[in-house]
């Protein structure tokens, strides 16, 4: 009997922590294939919030896809390339648009939704990547930048009929801001929306900031450093994620439209940012102006970032000095 108690109390004592565990909110993450990319959601809320949420979240992004990828037909983008005459769009993609072209101004049309044709020329995203003659890169860069494309409120129109517009290097962003967005909406105060490596957070983990990984560029599945932050977004640019060889030479997708070519002056651009949509262009931005020319935007525009040059050094902006670990 007294052998008995003894063994129920230490039995009482773990039960009844988990008793009070069953209200409390708990992690739940899912993942999806999205924007070629597996985005995962975590949640950090009862899972009875949790699972709807993180089902609104998932809608609204593949929403977004469905308006700004450049292949799946009639999707507004494909509409724009596809039209001589102007076209009206969501007020979605005016908004991505819109803040593009600031970028695109910003960065001295280092940014360019306009490389489309540049894009598909090179192949990055298809089986059989190439090097183009310098003849096809002129004729791809042709008409192209910041003032190809004119945008009233929902109107948008192109100077050259031919024009591809790609918004690769911002709409990922949009989409992770969406996300939030949504979550937010319906309750949740502790998330991470992490599409490949590009992330957007809501609040914290709960008790303590979210440790964010950095990929380092060139040592593949090693972290070049971890992050604390909260409430916040954190976008990548990289020559490793795309990328193909000839004669020893790497291509990348992040292209220079002064050249034609893959930008050199960087490995990797990390910016933090509230909204993801602004880290998205302005690290593309960076990585294409160079270490000198990207940390300044970066400076100018009062975001945190962390910047690996072409020699591997690498550089933080004093923001994030107090935050940064490195391996
Ligand atoms: P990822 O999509 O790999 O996360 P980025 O945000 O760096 O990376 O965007 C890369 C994409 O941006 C390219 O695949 C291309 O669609 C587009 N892009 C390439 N060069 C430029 C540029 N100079 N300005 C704007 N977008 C660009
Ligand atoms: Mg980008």
């Amino acid at each position: 009997m007294f052998t008995n108690l003894r063994k129920l109390i230490p039995l009482l004592l773990i039960a009844l922590p988990l008793a009070g565990c069953e209200q409390r909110p708990q992690r739940v993450s899912h993942s999806q294939l999205l924007m070629g990319t597996v985005v995962e959601i975590a949640v950090t809320a009862p899972p009875e919030q949790a699972e709807p949420a993180i089902d609104a979240a998932f809608s609204e992004m593949r929403r977004i896809e469905n308006l700004m990828s450049p292949q799946l037909e009639l999707s507004e983008v494909w509409k724009l390339s596809h039209s001589a005459g102007p076209v009206t769009v969501s007020e979605d993609t005016a908004r991505v648009l819109s803040l593009g072209q600031q970028v695109a101004r910003l960065s001295g049309g280092a940014f360019d939704m306009t490389l489309g044709a540049l894009k598909r020329l090179w192949g990055v995203e298809s089986d059989a990547p190439r090097v183009p003659s310098a003849a096809e890169i002129g004729t791809a860069l042709r008409d192209i930048g910041p003032d190809a494309l004119q945008l009233e409120g929902l109107i948008v129109a192109k100077r050259n009929p031919a024009l591809q517009v790609d918004l690769g290097g911002i709409a990922k962003g949009y989409a992770l801001d969406r996300a939030t967005a949504v979550l937010r909406q319906a309750g949740i105060r502790h998330a991470s929306v992490n599409a490949g490596g590009d992330l957007r957070l809501l609040g914290d983990r709960g008790d303590r900031p979210w440790r964010i990984g950095i990929q380092h560029p060139r040592r593949t599945g090693e972290l070049l450093a971890t992050l604390d932050l909260r409430d916040t977004a954190v976008v990548t640019s990289g020559d490793y994620e795309r990328y193909f060889e000839r004669d020893g030479i790497r291509y990348h997708h992040l292209f220079d439209p002064q050249t034609g070519l893959p930008a050199r002056g960087c490995q990797s651009v990390t910016v933090v940012a509230d909204e993801a949509m602004l880290a998205d262009a302005l690290a593309t931005a960076a990585f294409v102006l160079g270490p000198e020319r990207g940390l300044a935007l970066l400076r100018q525009q009062q975001v945190e970032g962390i910047l690996v040059t072409a020699g591997g050094e690498v550089l933080v902006t004093p923001g994030l000095q107090q935050r940064v670990h490195w391996p």
